[in-house]
């Protein structure tokens, strides 16, 4: 594994740990090393986001299992291998941040956002109807994998887990950055400003 991709993988966990996204040992991140056999770099389980280093993470096959290696990925690396292999994507994030948590406790059946020009930084335009799926929580990998797939749209980067958190994923770990924090600020929004649109929004 590339020692470029492993800083990445620890500079991107310290940014998301000071915005208070990654509390305690909580969430993950992922980068496709290769497709074919699918090989991702993962971070380990139970490290302090804030002070991860470049030996923190481990290569992962498409079941979330560590090859050659004796390090512990995180317990959610299959999900994070199912949603590299459906949606394409080079790296996959997966955060605790609380508005996401929120959003999907108000809205279950997924959360619709329209009119916003925060859109535009989840690619999509300002005017469309986009529609974030919700699943509910589970230990089970391949539960949640079947789940994701079912609701899956292409065009929707992201996936709420109810009381729990959210995956984004891009081509890249800046992508998903900049997906995740136009997100997290979009979930923000409507659950801030849901009194005022009830009657008009779902
Ligand atoms: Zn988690």
């Amino acid at each position: 594994m590339g020692t470029l991709v492993t800083a990445e993988l620890a500079r991107e966990c310290v940014r998301y740990a000071q915005m208070g996204w990654m509390r305690g040992t909580s969430g993950n991140l992922s980068v496709v090393l290769q497709r074919d056999p699918l090989r991702l770099a993962v971070t380990v389980s139970g490290v302090d986001k804030g002070e991860i280093t470049a030996a923190d993470s481990v290569v992962i096959d498409s079941d979330g299992l560590a090859v050659d290696s004796d390090k512990i990925p995180s317990a959610e690396a299959g999900l994070h291998a199912r949603i590299a292999r459906v949606a394409g994507a080079g790296a996959v994030v997966h955060v605790h941040a609380l508005a996401t948590v929120v959003a999907a406790e108000h809205w279950p059946d997924g959360v619709v956002l329209q009119d916003l020009e925060m859109l535009k930084g989840f690619g999509r335009q300002a005017h469309e109807q986009v529609v974030v799926p919700v699943v509910q929580n589970s230990q089970d990998m391949v539960e949640l994998g079947d789940a994701f797939e079912k609701g899956f749209d292409p065009g929707v980067p992201a996936l709420l887990v109810a009381r729990h958190g959210v995956y984004v994923w891009g081509d890249d770990l800046v992508q998903a950055r900049h997906r995740l924090e136009c997100l997290e600020w979009l979930l923000r929004f409507k659950v801030e400003t849901r009194d005022i649109f009830t009657g008009r929004h779902s």
